[in-house]
């Protein structure tokens, strides 16, 4: 059979517990994963894309079944280009399902043979969202256990440096 692989696409401003457990659940049902960091700078992000993606492959530890990719743009040009027309998502929430499912629609009309896999959080970090930790982290507040160890460090040099330029 061939490898199966997928798309794991966000902002990932910055990577969370909460998506690597869906990366580790992602490596269950599919053979690789594309972690890819969309560059959307309407969306003001914490940290920059390279970053963005220097944590996840820290946090990877080199693990082979898994690349760290960048894309501006649609995702299914994105997804086009790489030649791999599944992605992976979670959901925590009613909430994410709603525009989950909307995205996932619009996509398959602009990619006819787009697929969507879902992979429903644990309750160890449904409540565990990026723009959460970005705002408890900015305010100084203890993210342990939310990011894995190496993120909680970058986010406390960038809180530092930000305040350093105030
Ligand atoms: P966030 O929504 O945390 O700002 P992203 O835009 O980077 O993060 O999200 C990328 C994907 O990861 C989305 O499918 C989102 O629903 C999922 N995700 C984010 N945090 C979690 C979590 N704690 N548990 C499960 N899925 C998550």
């Amino acid at each position: 059979m061939p490898p199966r692989t997928a798309i794991y696409p966000g902002s990932f401003d910055p990577l969370t517990n909460g998506h690597l457990a869906i990366i580790q659940r992602g490596l269950k049902i599919f053979d690789r994963l594309v972690v890819a960091v969309a560059n959307n700078p309407q969306k003001n992000p914490l940290f920059t894309v390279d970053e963005r993606e220097a944590l996840i492959a820290e946090a990877i530890q080199n693990d082979a079944r898994v690349e760290v990719d960048s894309f501006d743009g649609l995702l299914v040009d994105y997804a086009r280009r790489k030649g791999v027309h599944t992605v992976i998502r979670g959901l925590r929430a009613v909430s994410d399902f709603e525009y989950e499912f909307q995205l996932a629609n619009m996509n398959r009309k602009l990619l006819p043979d787009f697929e969507a896999v879902f992979v429903m959080t644990g309750e160890d970090y449904f409540f565990v969202s990026a723009q959460l930790v970005r705002e408890v982290a900015t305010f100084g507040g203890d993210v342990t256990g939310l990011v894995p160890p190496n993120v909680a460090v970058g986010l406390r040099r960038k809180v530092a440096e930000i305040r350093g330029r105030r």
